[in-house]
Order: C-alpha cells, then structure tokens, then sequence
C-alpha cells in the first residue's frame, strides 16, 4: 500500500545544500507495525514528511495505495492526506482552546463525517484510549501522556490508512511511554498499519518491523522471524 522508489530530498539554505535522503525504496503493507529507527539528523522526520504528504520528494517515486503522490496537486494532496494519514507527534500538537472531544473531532470535520457520527466515534475513541472521563478536559488540565494519548484516539479515529508516529513517546516519561506503546499494540493488532519513527532501539523492538536509517540511506531492514 505505501511504497517509495528512490526518494531524494535535499534542503538548501542559501549555498549550502543538505542531502537528507539520499534515495530511499521501501514498501510497506497493509497492516504492518515498522519502525523507522535512526539517529538524530538521520533524515527520519523528512521521511515521515513524505510518508505523510507534508512534503513532497525532488526525486523518486511515491504511491499510496496505488496513487502516485508525487503528481497530485496541492489542493489534492491536503485532501488525501485528511482522508488517509494519522499523525502522531513528539510535542502532540493538539489545539490548546479545544477540549480532548473536539480535538478528536477535528480531522473528521475535514473528512465530511457527519456530526452524530463524528461524536460517536471521538467517544469512543477516546474511550479506548482510557480517558472517557476525560472528554471534556482542554490539553492544558491533562497530563502530558493523557494528551499524547487523545493525539492517538484522533488519529485513528479518522479511520486513515496509516497512523504516522514520530517520536510519540520522546516527551514523556517511561510509565506513559509504555501506556502509548501498548496503545499501539492494541491499535496493531486490530488491524491498523503504523509507521514509528523513533532513534530509540528499545522502543523500536516493539514494532513487528525495523528499518534502520543513516545519512539519508536504509542500512537494514527486520521483520521479527519464525513462528507467530
Ligand atoms: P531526524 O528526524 O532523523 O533527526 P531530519 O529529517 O529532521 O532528521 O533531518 C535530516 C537532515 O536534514 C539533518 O541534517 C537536518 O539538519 C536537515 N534538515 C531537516 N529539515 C531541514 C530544513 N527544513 N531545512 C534545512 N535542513 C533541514
Ligand atoms: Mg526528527
């Protein structure tokens, strides 16, 4: 469903130029847990721009789910990006004037959901995340693992594609890391397709899949082997 052929991408700053993928081919299935696991300044953000139709590559290929990304216009591609992509970011990035229900609420208000439905999915969403007492809390009155686990109820509540994850549990403390990763299991194992982006292997061991990334290049590709 996602696959990336030789993609480059270099930022220029003035004269300087920084290759920061340097042509990376991947295919990733429906349904499959990988992280994408690298150092700092390794090219991982950049890639999960792509991944996640935040930006665009200067070379190489990109299909999602048969489309080529590559030759969508702008306008299209924030469309297809509300309609299959879940983000999930290291400082959660949630909407501070808006409680937990209504930022769960919000991508599928550009999705078209209608508004019963919508609600009904928030709801419950956040109730699997564990914080069905909590619907009615702004991000500023909970604590940084509940916020961070709201930002994953409105990812997959959206229903996308892909939940894109970068760094999710970089800001948090171990006990709420944990949470968020088991949260990603059960997220997993019901079926969704999550790409991790993380520079911490202990983290990364708990995806069924590890792709390494260094200077812009894959170094090696994982799955966990023998019997299920
Ligand atoms: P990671 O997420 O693995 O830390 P990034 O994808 O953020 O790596 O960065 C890869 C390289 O590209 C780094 O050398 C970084 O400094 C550079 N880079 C990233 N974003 C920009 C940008 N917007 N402008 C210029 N250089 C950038
Ligand atoms: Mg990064």
């Amino acid at each position: 469903m996602i696959e990336l052929k030789n993609v480059k991408k270099v930022y220029k700053m003035g004269d300087n130029e920084v290759a920061a993928l340097g042509g990376v081919s991947i295919s990733i299935a429906d349904g499959e847990f990988t992280a994408i696991i690298g150092p700092s300044g390794s090219g991982k953000s950049t890639l999960m721009n792509i991944l996640g139709c935040l930006d665009t590559p200067d070379e190489g290929d990109y299909f999602l789910d048969g489309t080529d990304m590559t030759k969508v216009s702008e306008k299209n591609l924030s469309r297809i990006r509300s309609r299959k992509i879940g983000f999930i970011f290291q400082q959660f990035n949630l909407l501070q004037k808006l409680t937990a229900l209504e930022n769960v609420e919000l991508p599928m208000i550009y999705q078209g959901v209608p508004a019963k439905e919508r609600r009904r999915r928030a709801m419950e969403s956040l109730e699997r995340v564990g914080l069905g007492e909590r619907i009615h809390h702004k991000p500023k009155e909970l604590s940084g693992g509940q916020q961070q686990r709201v930002a994953i109820a409105r990812a997959f509540a959206a229903k996308p594609s892909i939940i894109l994850a970068d760094e999710p549990t970089g800001n948090l403390d171990s006990k709420s890391g944990a949470e968020v990763m088991t949260i990603l299991h059960q997220l997993h194992e019901s079926g969704n397709t999550i790409v991790l982006i993380t520079h911490d292997s202990k983290v990364a061991a708990e995806a069924t899949r590890r792709v390494r990334i260094a200077d812009g290049l894959i170094t090696s590709d994982d799955r966990n082997g023998g019997a299920a």
